[in-house]
């Protein structure tokens, strides 16, 4: 199987089986966990925080920074294709008891002048607004990056409303890689951060936050009661070690993947898409001769899983498990299907 469904798919390294099989081990619930408390020194430091905290995923790290961040009945600006609007099952109103305030992204990406705009006044009509949330890469809007210019431009605005940024960073070493902007530039412009250890960088579990040693110190409280103090953690934490050591850069055959994919998609008649729009491993097309469900039926015979994520679009997520190879073998399906 040619498996481009996500990148979430991807398998433990050797490296990462090895590491696991030797991680030295404790209680992580009591903070004794060596090899947890490693993963976060180095995740704080790469991502120029105080403090980091390993979590058993992407929905939970986004989660807790909300719950850490806001207090019900207030209010959070996020763009209106965010996964933590979009995929996290409304969580962020079940348990924080927020209301989302959805805009419209470009690229997936806030203007900042929108985001003041939508900052409450106090009044007892209102809600208050608590946060605001940024994604970056923008998954639904297809990997894109979001500029560094434009995440500053938000701070700016949170900074002169007092008001906290949330960063779903979940794919921030991609935005990083394809962009050259360490990630460090773009933690600087955020209170929180999250992103997961287990999509492209190919880790088995696992995401960080990152924040002050307040922030951390809170929403330590919160993993806990969310039912995500894990104890011997430092299996999970072993390979998230590996993976910010060792499988970074290689981001980048993931990007010049899905820019091959793209290239090639867009010769193809049957298909509406601007290659351009491909920043990093996420390919979102249109086929126009053959609906979406059919497409994907008739692709995954053929040994190739891809992803309807609108009644009109399918997306390829290029990761370490797919090569050049598997990238024109399924050029030549599609071509061979719709074109
Ligand atoms: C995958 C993803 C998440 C959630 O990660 P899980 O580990 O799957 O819960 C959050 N945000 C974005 C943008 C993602 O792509």
């Amino acid at each position: 199987m040619i498996d481009l469904r996500s990148d979430t798919v991807t398998l433990p390294t050797e490296a990462m089986r090895k590491a696991i099989y030797e991680a030295e081990l404790g209680d992580d619930v009591y903070g004794h966990d060596p090899t947890v408390n490693r993963l976060q020194e180095l995740a704080a430091d790469l991502l120029g925080k105080e403090e980091a905290m390993l979590v058993p995923s992407g929905t939970m790290g986004n989660q807790i920074a909300i719950l850490t961040h806001t207090s019900p009945g207030t209010e959070v600006i996020l763009e209106a294709d965010s996964h933590i609007y979009y995929y996290e099952a409304a969580a962020a109103s079940v348990f924080a008891g927020i209301q989302p305030r959805p805009l419209p992204g470009k690229r997936g990406s806030l203007s900042a002048d929108l985001v003041e705009w939508a900052i409450r006044e106090d009044d007892i009509h209102l809600p208050p607004t608590s946060l605001i949330c940024l994604e970056n890469t923008h998954n639904r809007a297809g990997g894109t990056v979001v500029p560094l210019e434009d995440m500053q431009a938000v701070y700016q605005v949170a900074l002169k409303h007092n008001l906290p940024v949330h960063l779903d960073g979940a794919r921030i070493f991609n935005a990083a890689v394809a962009s050259g902007v360490p990630v460090k530039d773009y933690a600087a412009c955020t209170t929180s951060v999250q992103f997961c250890l287990s999509k492209g960088l190919g880790a088995p579990v696992g995401s960080i936050i990152a924040g002050t040693h307040q922030f951390i110190e809170e929403a330590r409280r919160w993993r806990k009661r969310l039912g995500g103090g894990m104890r011997q953690a430092g299996i999970i934490a072993a390979a998230g070690i590996v993976a910010l050591e060792t499988m970074v850069e290689r981001l980048a055959e993931d990007h010049a993947n899905a820019r091959l994919l793209a290239e090639g998609l867009a010769k193809i008649k049957g298909i509406e898409f601007n290659p351009e729009d491909v920043d990093t491993n996420i390919v979102i097309v249109k086929p126009t001769t053959m609906s979406i469900r059919q497409l994907g039926e008739e692709l995954e015979k053929r040994g190739i899983l891809t992803v309807a994520i609108e009644p009109d679009r399918i997306r390829f997520t290029t990761n370490k498990e797919v090569n050049r190879a598997d990238i024109e073998t399924t050029l030549q399906q599609v071509k061979d299907l719709l074109g």
